[in-house]
């Protein structure tokens, strides 16, 4: 609950509304393990908020490590439904990648979790949870620098969640962490970005990696409802503030979207919209059907772009050995190599969580 929903429940029953944020800083500030351990409330609210809530937690089933310290997070939401965190550790930032949605129905072909359709909508709360369990896993000296809904699913297709999710995850009431330091990637959904930049004021990532319809169609079939001159016009109009800009992911797959060319189509398409390009290293995956663009024709493209004035960036491939990179989400990291995906309890080269579970955790 944010606030404004936490304040009308309040009133109908006659309680003071600074209550609402004293309650939600014991959930997400203190972190109380029950209600009856909010010890500034009257003992008759403490009773009521417990016949009427359950604190949000997210028990991680597995948590993997890998060799770069990178750890992958996996939930069991439901029966059917599991979804994926990652803590990636840098020199000087540990960023969260979290989930918006069970499995994705964009369908970009070069992408693990678009082979697993869409399963559901995350709930805020699931959204949120996350964040908290990946909390509950930091070494003392760790804190969470940035966190960005790069995991599984398209986050601007369950917008209010997300927005819901924004609320709590930047407010001082909530988990405390600046907007700023929120960024969301998108396969393209025109309106809903639109509304996200009215709306908040996280960092905006658009999943780009073509340059013409007809090669960015066939990748991203999101093209044929926002093609790429939408796509591009409409950034142009965002009203971007100052000193920020927008990320183009790009995956650089080998002969599909390589070459010069693209990369002098790519600049010609960014001229005038405050953005950098982040060239994305293919990470494969079973009967991917995609390789990977050479490291050297990486580096050429990124030259290219820098040569015509365009910031471009390589992103440095994390967690691969769990299967934790991007586009690699698709709850295969306990996978043998003849394919078979065991049920996610333990596997090798895991440990089993640890941390409490919090009462009633939805
Ligand atoms: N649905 C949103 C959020 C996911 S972000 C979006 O697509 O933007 C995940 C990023 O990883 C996207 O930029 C996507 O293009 C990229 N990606 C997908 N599959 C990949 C793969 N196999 N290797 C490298 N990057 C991949």
């Amino acid at each position: 609950m944010t606030p404004g929903a936490l304040r009308t429940w309040l009133a109908e029953r006659s309680i003071p509304a600074y209550r609402s944020t004293q309650i939600l800083s014991w959930v997400y500030r203190r972190r109380a393990p029950s209600f009856a351990a909010m010890g500034n409330l009257p003992q008759v609210l403490r009773d009521e908020l417990a016949a009427h809530f359950a604190l949000p937690g997210l028990t991680p089933t597995v948590v993997a490590h890998a060799d770069d310290d990178t750890r992958k997070l996996l939930f069991q939401l439901d029966e059917r439904a599991a979804i994926e965190a990652v803590l990636i550790p840098d020199a000087s930032r540990l960023t969260l990648c979290i989930s918006s949605q069970a499995g994705c129905g964009m369908a970009c072909a070069f992408c693990a979790t678009a082979r697993l359709g869409l399963l559901r909508n995350l709930s805020a709360t699931e959204i949120v949870g996350q964040v908290l369990a990946a909390q509950e896993q930091l070494r003392p000296d760790e804190r969470i620098t940035n966190v960005v809904f790069m995991g599984m699913g398209e986050p601007l297709a369950n917008y209010d969640a997300l927005l819901q999710a924004i609320e709590i995850l930047s407010a001082d009431w909530g988990v405390g962490l600046s907007a700023r330091r929120i960024t969301v990637s998108t396969v393209g959904l025109v309106p809903a970005m639109q509304r996200l930049v009215g709306d908040t004021n996280v960092n905006l990532a658009v999943s780009l990696s073509g340059t013409t319809d007809a090669q960015r169609e066939p990748l991203m079939p999101v093209n044929k409802r926002y093609p790429v001159a939408t796509l591009m016009a409409m950034c142009r109009s965002l009203p971007i503030p100052q000193r920020r800009r927008i990320t183009f992911e790009y995956v650089m797959l080998e002969g599909v979207n390589d070459s010069p060319d693209d990369a002098t189509r790519l600049a010609r398409l960014l001229h005038g919209i405050r953005s950098k390009v982040n060239l994305i290293p293919f990470n494969p995956f079973p009967d991917a059907g995609f390789t990977g663009s050479p490291a050297a024709v990486i580096l050429r493209f990124q030259e290219h772009l820098l040569a015509a004035g365009i910031n471009a960036t390589i992103r440095r491939s994390r967690g691969r050995d769990i299967q934790a990179a991007c586009g690699q989400l698709a709850l295969a990291g306990h996978t043998d190599r003849r394919g078979s995906t065991p049920a996610p309890t333990r596997a090798a080269g895991s440990r089993p969580a640890h941390g409490p579970r919090a009462a009633g955790g939805r």
